[in-house]
């Protein structure tokens, strides 16, 4: 639940609430707002009479969260969270959709990687992505170059500008993961490795869920809740596709849809991975573009200096020249699409 307090509720009224909520064993997070302190009280409501809590001095209003994800849940926050980046860059809300791009692995060939983020950066992204540590079905594939993966990307970033996104598998390299990216990936088949999503809960970096193959969206949101719960509110989520029966052409099945179901019932920002979504490259531009248009804040797309010979995922990279027309085409929609949204939002207000 969630308990308002009154515009001129004393620090003390406020001490009393939440002395009371602690002693219940409930966990609770105070936000002093610019008019109200709002306490969200996580825990289970039949061990306190919410009546109790409604009489005591201060109180304005408890208010009750439908949802099991309730940190996550748009009852609790109905304004959409905005992630920004010391840089300026922000994603969420009426910003700029973001573009994350760059290969699926971070290999040896560190001009390949720098190539991408030059075209990245002349093409506007923000963003560059690339493993250092990657999952793999098969224990004989390249699995990643480890810290020197991450020195590549963070070399190639500062270089040219732009941010790091890597992906996260094992919470004992959380310290050295921090150390180099601005992002902390969790890949799809980590969405419900609870105790790395606890470990980077505690850490103060924004971090990219994606979506679990054959997770709901109950369970997606429930995963963003575990790191919510453990105190880092900067969760951008990723539907990157699921499992279906037909893998005949594509390789997961893109859910376009979760993207605005959970504009409904979350505030957190989402972003669309349609490389992993399709596993096939002709398939980026459309079903990036699908998803931008229903209100996707951003792309991740991976892109490859020489995607024939990439360590992984080389059939749904793009080349740099194909990243360049893509990106034409996408940056004309993201225009189109912010200038739309903020043009709506100046007319509400
Ligand atoms: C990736 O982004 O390279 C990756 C492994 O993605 P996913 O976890 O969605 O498969
Ligand atoms: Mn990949």
């Amino acid at each position: 639940m969630i308990i308002i307090m009154e515009r001129d509720a004393t620090k003390s009224n406020i001490q009393a609430v939440i002395e009371l909520l602690n002693s219940h064993g409930f966990k609770v997070i105070a936000h002093e707002g610019d008019v109200h302190t709002v306490i969200d009280a996580l825990g289970d409501k039949t061990t306190l009479s919410p009546a109790r809590i409604e009489a005591m001095d201060g109180v304005k209003q408890i208010k009750f969260i439908r949802e099991p994800f309730r940190l996550a849940s748009r009852d609790r926050k109905s304004e959409d969270t905005v992630i920004e980046f010391s840089n300026g860059v922000k994603i969420g809300g009426a910003n700029r959709p973001v573009s994350m791009v760059g290969p699926c692995s971070v290999e040896e060939n560190y001009d390949g990687l720098l190539q991408v983020a030059v075209a990245a950066k002349e093409l506007g992204c923000q963003f560059l992505r690339g493993g250092a540590f990657k999952p793999r079905t098969s224990p004989y594939d390249f699995d990643g170059l480890g810290e020197l993966g991450l020195q590549y990307l963070r070399k190639a970033a500062d270089e040219t500008g732009l941010l790091v996104v890597t992906e996260l598998m094992d919470s004992t390299d959380l310290d050295l993961v921090c150390h180099y990216a601005d992002v902390i990936q969790i890949g799809a088949r980590n969405m419900q490795n609870f105790k790395l999503l606890k470990s980077v809960g505690h850490c103060n970096k924004p971090v990219i869920l994606k979506r679990g193959p054959a997770s709901t969206i109950r369970e997606f949101l429930l995963a963003a809740e575990h790191i919510m719960y453990n105190g880092n509110e900067q969760v951008i989520l990723c539907e990157r596709g699921l499992k279906s029966f037909d893998s005949a052409f594509t390789r997961n099945l893109l859910d376009i849809s979760a993207v605005p179901v959970i504009k409904k019932y979350s505030h957190l920002p989402i972003i669309i991975d349609p490389s992993h979504g399709t596993g096939q490259r002709y398939l980026i531009e459309p079903m990036a573009k699908a998803g931008l248009v229903v209100g996707a804040d951003g792309v991740m797309v991976e892109v490859h200096y020489n995607p024939a010979e990439a360590l992984s995922d080389g059939k749904q990279s793009l080349s740099i020249p194909q990243f360049k027309e893509v990106f034409a085409h996408l940056n004309t929609l993201i225009d189109t699409l912010h200038l739309e949204k903020s043009s709506t939002l100046s007319d509400v207000e």
